[in-house]
């Protein structure tokens, strides 16, 4: 292992290097960092994230480019505005001995006159996000065309984000003699195509196997019924008391779901996703990165530009569509040196997916139970018991321990400490003392227990009722197109599509069940209630042992007829009262089970310790 020193870098850089703490070069660095100091030539180098790229290029940047000059000389493309940002704040670090450096980001969303005049002022080095470069260019509010470096950092996201023409167009404003270094996580086909097309003889670095994440991250995954999802992530999250963590979903409205009912459930919690303002992002992520927010659910879009150290875990609240998104969200945790845990939450039909990211990241899932109340109660316990052990004495208390004492007089300690301890505990007790295990078994394994073949026999669809029909417009296609739409499903989620008059049928994939009726719980269409429920049709649905409601008409679905074999299982509002045990799946939420055990106020429930 090399030096700081050995690699060639200059004084004004060892110094910065010193004032950051840096104690070695990473991996990425050793190897990046003679190579581009010594040589003006391309690089390919494929890393990770949380490898430390940034300094690999930006140290040799800064030592190569004229800072006595005020011309644009070098320009990195980074895919996100935060990441824009980030690089622009790092450089600036690594140049603070650099007298008369500027280093000038450019993005989206924020004044492009401002950023036209800091420009102008003569910034050596432009971080930038490809449209809004594009679009100062076009403008020409900046000169590109005597820059000698080129970076294109997390270039698999930048041209994933479809970037690619900006990317082109930017660079056929850049001189043909400049150096071009290419950083990227994984390498898929169109991250080749660019470095064929843009770069001459590029020598090639690998950090790690391509395409494989950071050995610091473990992988786990954890298998539940689909309606159990959210149970399983707030127990994931009991029981690691200090988590700080990201949660992924696959959809906007999923992302603020799960958030809303983790706030709901006195959690530490916030959403991004691209609904939100750039102003909601920004203040999410602020706090976030101070730890206000313990629990962040994003979307993989929303996420790219999350570039915090320190987070413990990442939880897949459901699985990416593509395995290779998995290494970009795994990639949150495990930064910096730090190890991390990568937790996939799979329903069944989702396990096969666990073997295709086994194989794109070359290590092995772990298959783990979600911890039993049980478990999650000693955790929670013992983590109070040491914040009580570290939190600092107040001596304020002095002047009161008398009449404390005399009350308590005929107490022991063991009674103290249970009563005390008491006060935070008990809504936590009570709350996990009544659920139930979560864990399913491993088709993979065998489905001979019981609790696995109940849920084996049952087929992985569901059937939905649904009170719109031709009369109201629709036909297959219509009506299949309007519920992929409103839903934000897929191209094949929805099947078995057939419309009658005033009412149809549909199918999903059982793991969307949950989802599906959420959303219509209180959807109008055209000023009318769409009513959705689980369909008794046993041929093609399975199931329908469970008992059946009163199977009278609400009025919300239209009081109209239903075919005898196509029932809907029962009145909604009646079963949303009832608590009994073995109503249908749509207890999930408000169920017992659920009910927050954070829901009291900010002094009575049990907090989690933050972190600073
Ligand atoms: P990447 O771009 O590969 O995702 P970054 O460049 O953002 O990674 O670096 C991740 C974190 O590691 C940053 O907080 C950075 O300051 C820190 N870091 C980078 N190089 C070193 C080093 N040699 N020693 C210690 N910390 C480092
Ligand atoms: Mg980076």
């Amino acid at each position: 292992m090399s030096t700081f020193q050995e690699l060639g870098l200059n004084e004004d850089l060892l110094n910065a290097i010193t004032d950051l703490g840096f104690k070695t070069p990473s991996e990425v660095q050793e190897k990046a960092i003679p190579i581009l100091l010594e040589e003006e030539r391309d690089l390919v180098a494929l890393a990770q994230t949380g490898t430390g790229k940034t300094a690999a290029f930006g140290f040799p940047m800064l030592q190569k480019i004229d800072i006595t000059s005020r011309t644009t000389q070098g320009l990195i493309l980074s895919p996100t505005r935060e990441l824009c940002l980030q690089i622009t704040n790092e450089l600036k670090h690594y140049g603070k001995h650099c007298n008369g450096l500027n280093v000038v980001a450019i993005y989206g969303g924020a004044s492009i006159t401002e950023q036209a005049r800091q420009v102008k002022r003569g910034a050596q080095i432009i971080v930038a996000t490809p449209g809004r470069m594009k679009d100062m260019i076009s403008r020409k509010l900046v000169d590109i065309s005597k820059i000698q470096y080129s970076v294109l950092d997390e270039a698999d996201e930048m041209l994933n984000m479809g970037f690619y023409e900006d990317i082109t167009d930017i660079l056929s404003h850049t001189p043909d003699d400049k150096s071009t270094w290419l950083f990227s996580a994984t390498m898929p086909k169109e991250v080749s195509i660019i470095a064929k097309k843009f770069m001459y003889d590029p020598t090639e670095i690998t950090v790690g196997n391509k395409n494989e994440s950071t050995n610091q991250v473990s992988h786990e995954y954890y298998l539940v019924n689909a309606r159990d999802r959210y149970q399983a992530l707030k127990r994931l999250s009991d029981a690691n008391p200090e988590i700080f963590s990201v949660v992924f979903c696959r959809t906007k409205r999923d992302t603020q779901k799960v958030a809303e009912n983790l706030i709901e459930d006195g959690y530490n919690a916030g959403a991004l996703h691209g609904d939100l303002s750039q102003n909601q992002r920004d203040l999410v992520m602020k706090s976030f990165r101070n730890r206000q927010i313990q629990t962040l659910v994003a979307t993989d879009v929303a996420a790219r530009g999350i570039d915090v150290d320190d987070i413990t875990h990442v939880i897949h609240y459901q699985l990416p569509d593509e395995p290779e998104i998995y290494t970009h969200r795994s990639g949150r945790t495990g930064r910096a040196g730090k190890t991390g845990i990568s937790m996939a939450i799979v329903s069944k039909s989702e396990v096969r997916r666990i073997k295709s990211i086994e194989r794109i990241i070359k290590k092995q899932f772990e298959k783990k139970d979600i911890p039993s109340g049980t478990d999650i109660v000693e955790v929670q316990l013992m983590a109070l018991a040491n914040k009580i052990h570290k939190t600092e004495t107040n001596h304020e208390i002095d002047k009161h321990l008398e009449s404390i004492n005399e009350l308590f007089a005929d107490t022991d300690k063991d009674e103290l400490i249970k009563k005390f301890f008491s006060v935070e505990f008990n809504r936590f007790f009570n709350y996990y003392q009544k659920s139930k295990d979560l864990t399913v078994s491993d088709s993979r394994g065998s489905d001979r227990d019981s609790g696995g073949r109940d849920y084996e026999k049952q087929s992985n669809d569901t059937r939905y009722f649904i009170n719109v029909g031709r009369k109201d417009g629709f036909d297959w296609m219509k009506l299949k197109d309007f519920l992929k739409e409103v839903l934000e499903l897929g191209r094949d989620d929805v099947f078995k599509v057939d419309v009658k008059d005033s009412f149809s049928f549909f199918n999903t994939e059982k793991t969307l069940q949950e989802k599906v009726l959420a959303f219509f719980t209180d959807y109008k269409h055209d000023g009318r209630f769409v009513n959705v429920e689980v369909s008794e049709n046993r041929g093609r649905s399975g199931g329908g042992r469970r008992d059946r409601g009163r199977g009278k008409d609400d009025r919300r679905s239209g009081g109209r007829g239903r075919r005898r074999d196509e029932k809907p299982r029962g009145d909604r509002r009646s079963r949303r009262s009832d608590n009994s045990e073995n109503r249908g799946e749509r207890r999930s939420r408000r169920s017992d089970d659920s009910k927050p055990r954070r829901s009291g106020s900010a002094s009575d429930r049990p907090r989690r310790s933050r972190r600073k």
